[in-house]
């Protein structure tokens, strides 16, 4: 693979160095690494820590606590006491449901400080970070905090017994205590995602960050404290996935496992959170396709689909990795997004004027271009970009694949990077069969003004969310979730909030 890395990483492109950080973040790199149990800062009970690199240059920038067996116990302990003593679950709703708007008000209130560490840790634009995953992490807690004083059961007149004889209802408990494991590709906005609907139903957690991306996390649990959460209600422990992660997955006392990253670990975890039969939600894969018809304003549409797969440098679940272009329209547009692509200015994620940063990490850039290289190999040719950028950090430019056929790995594996594989059709049920031939089916979208095929598309496309003439529209109001191999259960909404809930029937004999 190394290989790979030096054979496409041309020596006359070269990007700015990564800028210097603010005090403020310096600061925050600079604590000894902790961990957040039981509402406050705790040393680890041995000596592991993880580097937290910068992939703007490569650079070891501070260390995190690689929690132990023992570190998740007291986290789960903590949870468990929070949960069973009623501190949280006790409260009123409307206290609940302040204190998550309270813990929304911090983040907006630190959103440089959020926004810049997200950048460092991440590799994405900071500039993207203060505009989309810090006021979009904000306002799912403000979303979620509302359904703390609306979730509620229901009353049924059994339909065995003459009325009046029994009194019979249903509660909506909470689960009880969550692990929560998320990815690094949207770490703020991630760990909100899944805190706030579990605290909202009455849920205490215990968050783990992805290895590769702690930092916000961390400073969201500074947030936690700062908003009057009791302590235990949520703990924030960090390390890596096989240990500390499978150890919170088994763990008896944990009633529940959320879990968002790849379709391969989901079911690692899945497997794991069946000795316990926990209650589990997977977030997973994606290969979402875009489809675009022939009647579409090519411009536009050239310019949605490259914003499809380019946003967060393609390291998005529903990116928008398979484009499929009518054949009439196909070059005109293919030449579209290629143009587009070139206009996606990549460098070090603090640079003002950067819209793609490096990739996350070392490992995912070999990743990417090894796809890139597999496919070239295969047959497919390179329209733009499939190149590495240096001398440092993690860059891969832009890349627009054509000439693919469904067998090729780029086209049937999810490469979670800036790349798109480009396929022409002729018949709207030939391309509706091609794009659910897929093993996920988490997201799609449509690209016509012909309302008639527009519905008929979105019926036919097997995945938990098709967008029309738009893509990446995700909205806390609506429920999010994969078919197939891209998840089990839904996020957001009303059905985010019950997936943290038991149901309990009571029948009372009068
Ligand atoms: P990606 O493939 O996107 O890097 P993963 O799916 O490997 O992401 O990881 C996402 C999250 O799952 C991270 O927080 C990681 O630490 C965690 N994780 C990885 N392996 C396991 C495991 N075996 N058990 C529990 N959590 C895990």
């Amino acid at each position: 693979m190394n290989d790979v890395n030096t054979m496409s990483r041309p020596a006359e492109r070269t990007l700015s160095p990564q800028s210097a950080y603010s005090a403020a973040a310096q600061k925050w790199l600079d604590r000894r690494p902790q961990l957040f149990i039981d509402g406050e800062w705790v040393d680890s009970r041995h000596d592991e820590t993880l580097a937290v690199v910068d992939p703007s240059n490569g650079r070891e920038i501070a260390r995190i606590v690689d929690a132990s067996n023992d570190d998740v116990d007291r986290a789960v302990a903590a949870a468990r006491t929070a949960f069973d003593d009623g501190r949280w679950t006790g409260l009123p709703p409307i206290a609940r449901e302040s204190m998550i708007h309270a813990l929304a008000d911090q983040i907006h209130k630190n959103a440089d400080l959020f926004a810049e560490l997200e950048a460092i840790d991440n590799g994405k634009p900071r500039t993207v970070a203060a505009a989309l995953d810090v006021p979009a992490a904000a306002g799912m807690l403000h979303y979620m905090a509302g359904w703390a004083t609306k979730i509620g059961g229901d009353q049924i007149d059994p339909m065995t017994a003459p009325s009046g004889a029994f009194h019979a209802y249903v509660r909506r408990e909470p689960v009880g205590v969550a692990a929560q494991i998320v990815p690094w590709n949207f770490p703020l906005l991630m760990a909100t995602l899944k805190i706030a609907p579990a605290l909202a139903a009455g849920c205490c957690v215990i968050l783990k960050p992805a290895e590769q991306t702690s930092l916000t996390a961390l400073l969201l649990a500074d947030m936690v404290a700062a908003a009057g959460f009791p302590p235990g209600v949520v703990n924030v422990i960090t390390g890596n996935g096989h240990t500390a992660g499978d150890r919170l997955v088994r763990h008896r006392d944990v009633d529940k496992v959320a879990f968002t990253g790849s379709t391969e670990i989901g079911k690692v975890i899945n497997r794991a959170a069946t000795d316990t039969l926990k209650n589990v939600t997977l977030e997973l894969g994606g290969k979402s396709p875009v489809l675009v018809l022939p009647d579409v304003d090519i411009e536009a549409t050239a310019s949605g689909a490259a914003n499809a797969i380019f946003f967060n440098a393609g390291q998005v679940c529903v990116a928008g990795s398979r484009l499929y272009a009518h054949k009439d329209i196909f070059d005109k547009l293919v030449e579209g997004v290629a143009n587009a692509a070139q206009g996606w200015k990549v460098g070090p994620s603090l640079a003002a004027d950067t819209k793609m940063g490096p990739l996350v990490s070392d490992e995912q850039h070999r990743r990417v271009l090894d796809y890139i290289d597999q496919g070239k190999k295969a047959g497919a040719s390179v329209v733009t970009g499939g190149e590495a950028i240096g001398p440092e950090g993690y860059y891969v430019t832009p890349t627009v694949l054509v000439d693919v056929n469904p067998e090729m790995s780029v086209v049937r594996e999810e490469i979670f990077g800036p790349v798109v594989v480009a396929q022409r059709f002729d018949d709207l049920d030939e391309v509706a069969r091609q794009a659910n031939d897929s093993d996920f089916g988490l997201a799609a979208s449509v690209w016509t003004r012909d309302i008639s095929a527009m519905h008929k598309m979105c019926a036919k496309l097997r995945a938990g969310t098709v967008w029309g003439n738009c893509h990446m529209m995700i909205d806390p109001a609506l429920p999010f979730g994969g078919f197939k191999q891209s998840g089990l259960g839904r996020e957001q909404a009303r059905q985010g909030v019950e997936a943290y809930t038991e149901l309990k029937s009571v029948i009372i004999a009068l």
